[in-house]
């Protein structure tokens, strides 16, 4: 079922369309054409004017005390946006005062408007009430972000279920009339030349299938374009870390904080473990700290420690630095080891000590909000990762106990190769699925909601241009369908994405609804993208998606239970006899029954093919933003194709060396030297995700470089 509910006279046409044509489009379903004389009418609080409510985010305190300030700047935004994308889709001159006014509600004239409002104030101009009343938009509207576009005369009313929703519902009109957001900045956006002007003709209502949508981030490291990106196609999620928090706020996003480092922000033993030993936790009979995010887990089960450590972190959410969080991260230390202490171990399993302290902090949290000295909602997160992958053993909690709370799977060690529930792939993803459905199959452990972190761009991808179509079209609908309403993915690319574009893009329509079509959002994508190019540019996509299909097979660890599985990186530096050694990864064609991969080999012919595809579109007659376009895709096609080439060569000179065979060994190592040299230049592409996930150049970023020189040395041939 689509998210796009209607009023019941017009639900068949509207249902057809939207199979046509994701959200909408003109037809059947055309309302008033739209001109510049339209009025944009906005609610602007204590604002006079609406540039002073949007322009004035900065000076706004976005905790959640001030609503009416936080409403107008973002819907003062909306207004503002809406005009500038109107203007353009009009061909009229945003210059010209009399184009689109945007003007204060309450001065609106009673026609020819497009009106602004949120359902979460308290009054409402006539017309917003008695469309309100009429489609029934406070049920209708009840979830978060929702929206609904109600006709009215000459009039469109566009009312969100709060500010984000009235955000989202201009978002969505413009898409709508023919604005398309693929990346960010200038070079990302398109509008259609066929651009209906023409506004809905009877109520649409939307609202997001999934409640968190976007990027696990923890770093400063965002810029403003990325953020009008996220926020222009629904995204929701990134980081308190960021330090223009106000614009973020004012574009609707949450902000999480916490994770791995909590420990240390709360309960640093630096601080506290000289005066209270016993509150760290007990290892061979010694008490033990922790640095950063490794080493050993506090002891969750002392009442002082405990205490301690939430009211640092209250104090934190309700007047400090992270007051504006919305999303509290409470991780554990990365792969830490945890208190051997009697108490500890009456508590259970690292899963049951784990959720006792997240259902403790989120009870202070809640506390602290009915006081009135935490002003929003905060959700708090856990993972469901490594040692806490197993199910609460014992749970002492009701499922009325569970609000606020959401546990994260993290399916590290997955193949991209495979669909996470793919019964065929037994080397990687069957053990993973298996513990997510435990999970799912229990509510009477677990009643609380699900996320899962995704790992589109594991830190040892190190940027390289891996396409997931495929793979978000079957697992985000599979995940929705299995209860997940939340969804991030760790590491993303804000610059310089190349074709990663389309992943960031789809996965934004797939969040906001799964049931989108995939293969007319890509269609659309590439004929916008590429114009006389979409031909070519389609099968570019499709060889670059398989070519790089095994990055989990080449760069990470795999699996979490069945032992680990060696990547083919670790397997060059650690010198192996066999360098591919799983069923997934060979250096050739191999067609197992179950656990096929992509071979080596496939991916450097693959490779080729994209190649050639782009020295011909580069050579075609284009306009010159579609080649500023695939300028940067080459680029990103250059880094995959020195990467991959240096593995395919070096694993072949390593094979001769074992065998004795040195000149044909020598004879491999010489064609490696051209590719590591190429990615020695690539020093952009590398710097664009989170420290975790970056490198200073391209061939650091194969995690092959000691051993690439080293051998080079050995056998006698210079390594550039
Ligand atoms: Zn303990
Ligand atoms: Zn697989």
């Amino acid at each position: 079922m689509p998210n796009i509910l209607v009023n019941r006279q017009t639900l068949a046409v509207s249902l057809l369309v939207i199979s046509l044509a994701g959200p909408m489009t003109a037809g059947e379903t055309a309302g008033k054409t739209l001109d510049p004389s339209y009025q944009i009418a906005v609610e602007l609080g204590p604002y006079a004017q609406a540039a002073d409510a949007a322009d004035g985010a900065h000076a706004i305190s976005w905790d959640g005390s001030d609503p009416a300030r936080m409403n107008a700047s973002t819907e003062a935004f909306a207004a503002q946006e809406l005009r500038h994308y109107l203007s353009k889709l009009t061909k009229a001159s945003e210059e010209d005062p009399q184009v689109f006014p945007v003007v204060a509600v309450k001065r609106s004239r009673s026609h020819k408007a497009i009106i602004l409002a949120n359902l979460s104030e308290k009054s409402h101009q006539p017309d917003v009430s008695r469309a309100a009343q009429r489609e029934k938009l406070a049920q209708r509207l009840s979830a978060r972000e929702s929206f609904a576009l109600v006709p009215d005369d000459d009039n469109l009313l566009i009312i969100g279920s709060d500010r984000v929703g009235v955000l989202y519902g201009v978002y969505s009109l413009l898409q709508m009339l023919g604005v398309r957001w693929y990346a960010p900045g200038n070079m990302g956006e398109v509008i259609h030349e066929s651009a209906s002007l023409q506004l809905p003709g009877q109520t649409i209502i939307q609202s997001p299938k999934f409640l968190t949508r976007g990027f696990l981030a923890w770093e400063n490291r965002g810029n403003h374009d990325f953020y009008l990106w996220m926020a222009r196609n629904r995204l929701n999620l990134w980081t308190i870390a960021d330090t223009d928090r106000a614009s973020e706020k004012q574009l609707g996003l949450q902000l999480n904080g916490g994770l791995h480092w909590i420990f240390e922000r709360y309960l640093n033993p630096a601080t506290y473990m000289q005066a209270h030993p016993e509150w760290y936790g007990l290892v061979n009979g010694k008490r033990q700290g922790f640095k950063a995010d490794m080493g050993t887990n506090f002891c969750t089960s002392n009442p002082a420690a405990v205490h301690q450590f939430i009211q640092n972190l209250v104090a934190d959410f309700s007047t400090g630095d992270w007051r504006d969080t919305d999303l509290l991260e409470l991780w554990p230390l990365d792969g830490g080891t945890w208190c051997e202490c009697d108490n500890c171990n009456r508590l259970g399993t690292p899963t049951d000590r784990l959720l006792t302290l997240v259902m403790q902090v989120r009870d202070a949290l809640e506390d602290t909000r009915r006081k009135g000295l935490i002003h929003h909602p905060v959700e708090v997160v856990f993972p469901i990762y490594h040692e806490t992958l197993s199910l609460p053993s014992n749970p002492q909690w009701m499922a009325a106990d569970f609000k606020n709370l959401i546990g994260t799977f993290f399916p590290i060690g997955r193949c991209y190769i495979h669909y996470l529930d793919d019964p065929n792939c037994t080397e990687y993803n069957t053990d993973y699925w298996a513990t997510f459905e435990t999970w799912r199959k229990h509510p009477d452990k677990y009643p609380g909601q699900f996320e899962i972190g995704e790992y589109y761009s594991v830190s040892t991808t190190k940027s390289l241009p891996v396409l997931y179509t495929r793979i978000m079209a079957h697992d985000l609908p599979l995940f929705y369908a299995n209860g997940v309403r939340h969804f991030h993915y760790m590491h993303v690319s804000t610059r310089l994405q190349g074709p990663k574009r389309l992943n960031n893009y789809l996965l934004a329509q797939l969040l906001w609804n799964p049931d989108a079509d995939v293969e007319q959002l890509f269609s659309e994508y590439l004929n916008d993208f590429y114009g006389a190019g979409a031909g070519d540019a389609r099968r570019f996509y499709d060889r670059l998606e398989f070519a790089t299909s095994s990055i989990q097979q080449w760069k990470h660890y795999g699996g979490e239970h069945a032992g680990q599985l060696q990547s083919l990186v670790d397997q060059i530096n650690r010198d192996a006899d066999n360098l591919f050694d799983t069923e997934h990864l060979k250096l050739e064609e191999y067609h197992p029954a179950k656990n096929a991969g992509v071979s080596l080999g496939e991916s450097v012919r693959a490779l080729q093919e994209c190649r050639a595809i782009m020295n011909r579109l580069r050579a075609k007659e284009l306009p010159g933003e579609v080649k500023l376009r695939l300028a940067e895709d080459d680029r990103n096609l250059r880094y995959a194709e020195n990467t991959v080439n240096l593995y395919y060569y070096l694993a072949q000179a390593l094979m001769a060396r074992k065998q004795q065979k040195l000149e044909q060994a020598k004879e491999f190592y010489r064609l490696t030297v051209p590719f590591a040299q190429g990615l020695r230049e690539e020093t952009g592409i590398v710097q664009t995700a989170s420290s975790h996930a970056n490198a200073k150049d391209g061939l650091d970023a194969s995690l092959v470089e000691k051993t690439y020189e080293e051998l080079g040395k050995q056998l006698g041939v210079a390594s550039k």
